[in-house]
Formats: C-alpha cells, structure tokens, sequence
C-alpha cells in the first residue's frame, strides 16, 4: 500500500477555509479530515469530536505534558493542536488526510512531514471582502472582528511558504481548484 498524504488549508480568518473544507468532506467520504483539540468555546452548529475535540485548559494542559500533539498554537486567544494519532493512522494506512490549520501550524506540519505534505493557502480576494465575510458570518463582535483582521498581514506573510495558492472569490471556482491540485498529486 502507499503511504498517505497530508494536505495542509490555510487562510487568514474568514477567506472561507472552513467552507471549502466542509464541501470537501461532503463531496468526498474517501478523504479524512483531522479533528483539532481546543480550548475555544464550541459555537452553536458546531459538534464535540467532530468539528473540534473542544477541552478545558487543564484538559489541553494534559495533552501537551503527554505529547499528544503534533503541533499546537495560539491563535485569537486560543490554544490549537494537532493530535498525532489521526496524521500517522493516515499515512500508514495510505489515506488522504486534510489539516486546517492556522499558517504557523501549516508550516510547522510541512517541515516535520516534508515528503507527505502538500500545503495550499486560500487567499481571501482582499480586505474589504474579507471583513464583509466576517461580519456577515456573524460569529464574533466587532472588536473579535478586528482584531482578526490585524492578524493579516501576519498571516500573508507566510503564503510564500505555500505549494499552492488558491483565491477564494467565488466559491466554486475556488473548490474546484483546491479538488484540482488533489488529483493532480493523487
Ligand atoms: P474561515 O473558516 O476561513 O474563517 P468561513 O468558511 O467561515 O471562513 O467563511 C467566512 C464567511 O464567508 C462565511 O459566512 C462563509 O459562508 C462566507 N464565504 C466563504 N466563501 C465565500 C465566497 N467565495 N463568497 C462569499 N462568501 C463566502
Ligand atoms: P476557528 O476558531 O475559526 O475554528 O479557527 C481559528 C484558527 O485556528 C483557524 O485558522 C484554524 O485553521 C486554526 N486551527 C484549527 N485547528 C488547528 C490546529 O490543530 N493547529 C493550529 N496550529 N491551528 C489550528
């Protein structure tokens, strides 16, 4: 059997990650997506084990002390990791295996598993677009809104460090690429 791949997505908060990766698994039941540990609060629609392992700080804590985690970062005031267990069951049983993770984690991934990652950022097509998507998503006040958006530049600074670049104006468009780039590699 061959080993597995991993496919990092990355974007700056609100390009629309979480979207196209839902299509994504919607559309194919053959990939797997990995589920994250949190200390965020879990949004309504969202489901514990599914969208996200959502933990306590002592429960995060624990699984750092263990070395449960691949990678994990700060981002928007909350603690983000990568579990092992689901990366390495991916690539030895020879499976495709999405990562959404923040641009810091994406990188790291992509430096620990150079040979088996494909990293592709979703670039949003520019601030004001990006803001209205944010506000209009209505998940976080405006000052949450704000400060995400000052992360910007931060986060486009890492884009270099991508495969592939995917811009995502209109949505299909941009699905239609990310699942481009998959086949291509598979
Ligand atoms: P992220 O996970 O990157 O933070 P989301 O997937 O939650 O972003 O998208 C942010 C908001 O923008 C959501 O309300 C989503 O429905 C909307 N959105 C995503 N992609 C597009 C698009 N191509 N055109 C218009 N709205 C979009
Ligand atoms: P949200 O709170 O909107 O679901 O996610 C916020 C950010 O955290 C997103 O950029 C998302 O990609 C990132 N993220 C989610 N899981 C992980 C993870 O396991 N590691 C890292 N480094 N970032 C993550």
């Amino acid at each position: 059997m061959s080993r597995g791949r991993l496919v990092v997505i990355s974007a700056p908060s609100g390009a629309g990650k979480t979207t196209i990766c839902r299509r994504l698994e919607r559309d194919h039941p053959e990939w797997r997506f990995s589920v994250s540990g949190t200390t965020r609060p879990q949004r309504d629609h969202e489901t514990n084990g599914k969208d996200y392992y959502f933990l306590t700080d002592d429960q995060f804590d624990e699984k750092v002390s263990k070395g449960e985690f691949l990678e994990w970062e700060w981002v928007h005031g909350y603690r983000y990791g990568t579990l092992h267990q689901a990366l390495e069951e991916a690539l030895a049983n020879g499976e495709t295996l999405l990562l959404d993770v923040d641009v810091k984690g994406g990188v790291n991934i992509k430096q620990q598993f150079s040979g088996d990652t494909i990293a592709i950022f979703i670039d949003p097509p520019d601030m004001e677009t990006l803001a209205a998507r944010l506000k209009r998503r209505g998940t976080e006040d405006p000052a949450i809104i704000k400060q995400r958006l000052a992360r910007l530049p931060q986060e486009l600074a890492y884009k270099q460090d991508y495969d592939h670049v995917v811009v995502n104006d209109n949505l299909e468009t941009a699905i239609n690429e990310v699942e481009a780039i998959l086949k291509e590699v598979e």
